[in-house]
């Protein structure tokens, strides 16, 4: 969220100072219909290329070529299935403790190890990554740019007209683009859930991330002196409780290779095993993933063998507030 703000100041910043080429109207890849965007998609793709620049100057992609190509390997294949399959995506893990994911117009997909930690399979994975490649698909981060650019066009045509009534001109203009915000969201999380089904998971991998999402939410709600407010952060209800969230969810198990896939939970907690975690502000541990053998443990017994409390072992392990251990099954422990 504070991410997009600051990205959309530099895009705007950027479209400005180059060209103001005013092409006015594109085609919107995803619905078809015509765009009010100030962006051409060549221009699209050269904002991308230089703001992933950006980001690399102050992020550190995570040092490990083998999660890197799992995630993009899996990010490959669901842009292939896309509705913009014809720009070339490019899938960064970043050296991040902070529980986040975003994408750069033109195709940048970044996931947060912070992010990566949390999430407890493949599917869940697949989840973050479309919802992501949906916005670029629709091109949301271009609209959000374009209508800053357009309204503050707007804002100095009619303050001229209108005198020094700027103030509520420059108001109009943040509820405009504030006001994308879950509609946006909405579109990209229906958009996430078509590419999942389409390489052949289920949609309901896009329920089970936002549900890790909101568990964080309230588990940092609980905590004392925390706001919360998470990635993704805008449903007030549980996921499983919205229905709009269900409805566009939901239309995407009616496509034919849906749920064809499993959701590889052990697959994905192998990929992650001895991935950086941050336990407190100057304290760094990994991740450990092992096998329960005892019939029976709790939560409670397994900290003593983590730095993590048996409630932060839930909320890792997606089982925040109730979840229990079944025999057998593998899970994240932190050392
Ligand atoms: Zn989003």
């Amino acid at each position: 969220m504070i991410f997009r703000r600051k990205l959309t100041q530099t895009l705007s910043i950027f479209a400005i100072s180059t060209t103001l080429v005013l092409t006015a109207c594109s085609t919107n890849p995803v619905s078809g219909k015509k765009d009010f965007s100030l962006i051409s998609k060549d221009q699209e793709v050269q904002m991308g290329k230089q703001a992933h620049q950006d980001v690399l100057k102050k992020q550190r992609p995570y040092n490990n070529t083998r999660l890197q190509s799992y995630v993009s390997s899996i990010g490959q294949q669901l842009a292939s299935k896309s509705h913009r399959s014809n720009i070339r995506y490019t899938f960064t893990v970043l050296d991040d403790p902070s529980v986040n994911a975003f994408a750069l117009p033109g195709g940048y997909v970044y996931v947060t190890t912070g992010l990566m930690a949390y999430l407890n399979s493949e599917g869940e994975l697949a989840g973050v990554l479309g919802h992501e490649i949906g916005h670029v698909t629709a091109r949301h981060g271009v609209q959000q740019a374009s209508a800053g650019m357009a309204t503050s066009l707007l804002v100095d045509l009619i303050a001229k007209k209108a005198g020094s009534n700027s103030k509520i001109l420059t108001q109009l203009n943040s509820a405009m683009l504030s006001g994308y915000g879950r509609k946006h969201e909405l579109e990209a999380d229906r958009l996430g859930a078509e590419y999942l089904a389409g390489v052949g998971y289920s949609p309901n991998n896009m329920i089970d991330v936002i549900g890790v999402l909101k568990a964080q939410e309230v588990y940092a709600s609980r905590q004392k002196g925390s706001s919360g407010g998470s990635y993704h952060g805008v449903f007030s209800s549980h996921p499983s409780n919205d229905q709009r969230l269900q409805e566009v969810v939901g239309a995407a198990k009616n496509i034919k290779s849906a749920g064809t896939r499993p959701a590889n939970r052990d697959a994905y907690l192998k990929q992650i095993n001895g991935l950086t975690f941050r336990i407190s502000k100057d304290k760094t541990g990994r991740i450990v993933v092992g096998n329960i053998k005892t019939v029976g443990l709790t939560f409670e017994q397994l900290a003593g063998k983590s730095v993590l409390n048996a409630d932060q072992l839930r909320l890792l392990n997606g089982r925040y507030p109730d979840g229990r251990l079944k025999q057998g099954e593998l899970i994240k422990i932190v050392k």
